[in-house]
């Protein structure tokens, strides 16, 4: 039995293997390339990532020294030049080579050319199962890196989602393996734009939930039932190749009635028929990813979704004529966005409203209409 197994050799795994080697543990690395690799980055390596080795990186490894930087932006030029080197230029191939060699002097075992494929966690150590061998450890490091998690079982295992599956006899689904079809939304030229969507969400006879959290979000205002499945819906075919980005373009951006319209749009494909709003904490002020969790403690759930969200988005202190996707929808009779027409069982919403803070951008994005 191992003290430590290393999944991945790039610069985490690397640097994992020789902290390992030098403090005696039984380890083995593997890596399911083989070395040199080509590894897509830009190989800027900054000062603070160099002091953290124990060594110097040779001379040949090392492409340029960068002291100033030049920003090209719609036209304009921003420069700026230091008296210091802030970082170094190295081709990733050569540099995860020599890592992997400074692991390996320091007594490690290393495995290439062998992928990792599943691992089970037991009371005192870890099975790993590659595409060649089985092994056992105390410990396990997973360095495989952004692009490694193609499966979706291994989180689903981490986070315990695989005892609900169990218990209550469902399946999960890796959406970026469904198969797709075209929705035509709108580009920034009024031409169609196809957009690779999920064919299990165009499925009208699926019964989809929505269950969103309340956020703040610095394109739609806010983010809650329905946006949760209309972005959800765009194929993510992984290795960065997402549909939803072509909604997330500059031009895009510069103008909220494309984003909102597309929203809309998306919605009459791609509609909850249930929604559940998990307000207990939210999240203001930089939403949907950098924000301030909030306190609130409620919980919203509706078949009308806009009702939901029109609940919602007055639960956190927001104008729902300002989030033009909603007001879309409610327009078109999609559902209900007339707060006198909503019969709201449970509190009043002035008794659980919390003012969430605005994200940054707001005055810009509300000028949808
Ligand atoms: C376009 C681009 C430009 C970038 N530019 C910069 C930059 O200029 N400066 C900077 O600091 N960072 C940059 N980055 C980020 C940088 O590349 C990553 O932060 C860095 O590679 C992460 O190192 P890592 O060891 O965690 O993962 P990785 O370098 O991705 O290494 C993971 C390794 O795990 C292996 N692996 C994966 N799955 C398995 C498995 N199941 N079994 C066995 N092995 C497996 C892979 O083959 C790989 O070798 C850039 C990234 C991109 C995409």
């Amino acid at each position: 039995m191992y003290d430590l197994i290393i999944i991945g050799g790039g610069p985490a795994g690397a640097s994992a293997g020789r902290a390992a080697g030098m403090a005696g543990l039984k380890t083995l690395l593997i890596e399911k390339a083989e070395f040199p690799r080509y590894k897509p980055c830009g190989g800027g390596l900054s000062e603070h990532a160099k002091s953290f080795l124990d060594f110097s990186i040779p001379k040949n490894i090392q492409e340029r020294n960068i002291s100033g930087i030049r920003i090209f932006y719609k036209g304009k030029v921003v420069e700026n030049e230091k008296k210091k080197i802030f970082s170094t230029l190295v081709t990733r191939s050569m540099f995860d080579e020599f890592l992997m060699k400074k692991a390996e002097e320091t007594g490690i075992e290393i495995k290439m050319s062998e992928k990792v494929i599943d691992f089970n966690e037991h009371d005192n150590f870890v099975t790993i199962q590659s595409n060649k061998s089985k092994y056992k450890s105390k410990y396990v490091i997973i360095a495989e890196g952004a692009g490694g998690a193609q499966d979706i079982k291994i989180p689903l295992e981490n986070y315990g989602y695989m005892k609900l599956k169990e218990e209550y006899d469902i399946e999960f689904y890796d959406m970026s393996q469904d198969s797709h079809s075209t929705v035509n939304l709108l580009d920034i030229n009024i031409h169609p734009m196809p957009i690779q969507t999920s064919n299990l969400m165009l499925d009208p006879n699926n019964y989809i939930i929505s269950a969103a959290v309340m956020k703040t979000h610095g394109l739609a205002v806010v983010t809650l039932g329905l946006k949760n499945i209309v972005l959800a819906a765009p194929m993510n075919f992984g290795q960065g190749k997402n549909e939803r980005g072509k909604l997330h373009t500059e031009p895009m951006m510069e103008d909220p009635r494309y984003f909102n319209y597309n929203h809309f749009m998306m919605s009459q494909y791609a509609f909850p028929d249930l929604t559940v709003i998990d307000g207990f904490v939210g999240m203001e002020g930089k939403g949907p990813l950098f924000g301030d969790p909030i306190e609130v403690g409620v919980a919203i759930a509706s078949t009308d979704t806009i009702a939901a969200d029109r609940i919602g988005t007055d639960v956190m202190g927001h104008d729902f004529n300002n989030v033009g996707h909603l007001v879309h929808c409610a327009n078109t009779k999609m559902g209900v966005g007339d707060i006198n027409k909503i019969n709201l069982l449970g509190d009043k919403v002035v008794n659980c409203r919390k003012n969430f803070k605005r994200v940054e951008n707001w005055e810009k994005i509300i000028k949808w209409n």
